[in-house]
């Protein structure tokens, strides 16, 4: 699950981790309201939304007076806000922070993750932080700076002087460093965070270090443990079909192409895109039923791949394992009954009760392809889609 930078840095702040003040604001009002709360004599209005990049597509502005705030504000909410990780659509701005602006001597860049391939806490630095560090990994990947940590012994003093050194810290950065390791690691494993990053960490004018970016991920699978975290989710920011599939607990990813597949199995849902590939079209999402889906559950899924206007074809396939064909054979008929079918649908079924399943979709009278292999499936539905266009 993904938050808003302000609420990250909220959470980091009750951590004891330094960051800047700052109000998130709705409306203009609350804007103008807000700065001058804060003060001055420099702000900083950015846009919040559930991507980076926001500083180089005009989502990020310093200004200088309540009346530059104001204009800002004005310009940010509403606008479709275009960066490298939104997508060419973009995403509307909803709501803004409005914070104080620092001054900077020098941006890092400082990031904390699980690392799955040392079963450790991994973090990642570099002395070139700020808007440009995905060129700088590219281009230089020797500025980069990785360190583990063992859950086992938590943080030691040794990586605070490999972080500080690998950042250039002088001796009083470097005890604030001690501080701050320890707050960001506390805030990353006590809140199941699956990903920290602050780019950047900035050394400010007065030599201090501040975090003024945090982008912040956390394991879904944990979710369940912070009910106040859980609050912070923003819908408007999620895909709908996913957020529609995460409530079936659907694994579901909305792709580019024009094949809708449901498979069960993430295996096997891998299997079928390659192959839908290898046909020479692309699949319209990943979608993972699961192994103990239901009729309720297929429903759901089906409706889901039918109401995406990219979808051109929707190939089932499905290994029956603990999950039976019957079942999914009636949940298609379901959903199709329910949703109607404008599209060619090709449905392979194998295993557990899969005689049961044909007869259902065979006896149902709908128009649906039968197939006998993965790669018969593939190829007849790219066929169908090609006659179809
Ligand atoms: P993004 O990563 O989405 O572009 P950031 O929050 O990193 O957004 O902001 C982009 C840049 O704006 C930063 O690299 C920094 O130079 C500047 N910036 C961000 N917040 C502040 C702040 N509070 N004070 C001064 N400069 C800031
Ligand atoms: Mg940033």
């Amino acid at each position: 699950m993904n938050i808003h930078e302000y609420q990250g840095k909220a959470i980091l702040k009750s951590f004891g981790v330094p960051v800047p003040k700052g109000v998130p604001a709705f409306t203009v009002d609350e804007a103008v309201t807000a700065a001058e709360e804060l003060g001055g004599p420099v702000w900083v209005v950015k846009a919040q939304i559930h991507a980076g990049g926001r500083g180089k597509g005009g989502g990020v502005k310093v200004v200088k007076s309540i009346d530059e705030v104001r204009s800002e504000a004005e310009r940010m909410l509403g606008m479709t806000l275009v960066t490298h990780q939104t997508g060419p659509a973009g995403k509307t701005v909803n709501r803004i922070y409005i914070e104080d602006g620092s001054s900077i001597s020098r941006e890092l860049y400082l990031s904390c993750l699980v690392d799955r391939a040392t079963s450790k806490v991994a973090f990642i630095a570099s002395t070139e932080g700020g808007m440009d560090i995905e060129q700088v990994a590219h281009d230089t990947p020797e500025k980069i700076f990785t360190m583990t940590v063992d859950p086992a012994t938590d943080i030691c003093p040794h990586h605070v002087r490999r972080l500080s050194k690998a950042l250039e810290l002088n001796g009083a950065q470097q005890k604030q460093m001690a501080s701050m390791l320890t707050s960001l690691y506390e805030a990353v494993t006590k809140s199941d965070m699956s990903l920290l990053e602050i780019n950047p960490l900035v050394v400010t004018g007065e030599g201090d270090l501040l975090c003024l970016d945090a982008k912040v991920n956390f394991d879904s699978n944990a979710i369940y443990r912070h009910p106040d975290i859980t609050e912070l989710r923003d819908e408007t920011e999620e895909d709908p079909k996913e957020l529609e599939a995460s409530k079936y607990d659907l694994s579901y990813i909305a792709l580019d192409g024009s094949i809708g597949c449901m498979v069960n199995g993430a295996g096997l849902a891998m299997a079928t895109m390659d192959i839908i590939k290898l046909y020479g079209m692309e699949p319209a999402n990943f979608l993972d039923v699961g192994g103990g889906a239901t009729t309720e559950k297929v429903t759901a899924a089906f409706k889901i791949i039918t109401s995406d206007p990219n979808v051109k074809g929707i190939l089932v396939n499905i290994f029956g394992g603990i999950m039976r064909c019957d079942v999914i054979a009636e949940g298609v008929i379901t959903a199709v009954k329910d949703v109607g079918l404008e599209v060619p649908l090709v449905v392979r079924l194998e295993g557990t009760n899969v005689e049961k399943g044909k007869k259902i979709i065979g006896e149902s009278g709908l128009n649906v392809i039968a197939a006998d292999d993965l790669d018969d499936a593939a190829k007849k539905i790219v066929e169908a889609v090609g006659e179809a266009a």
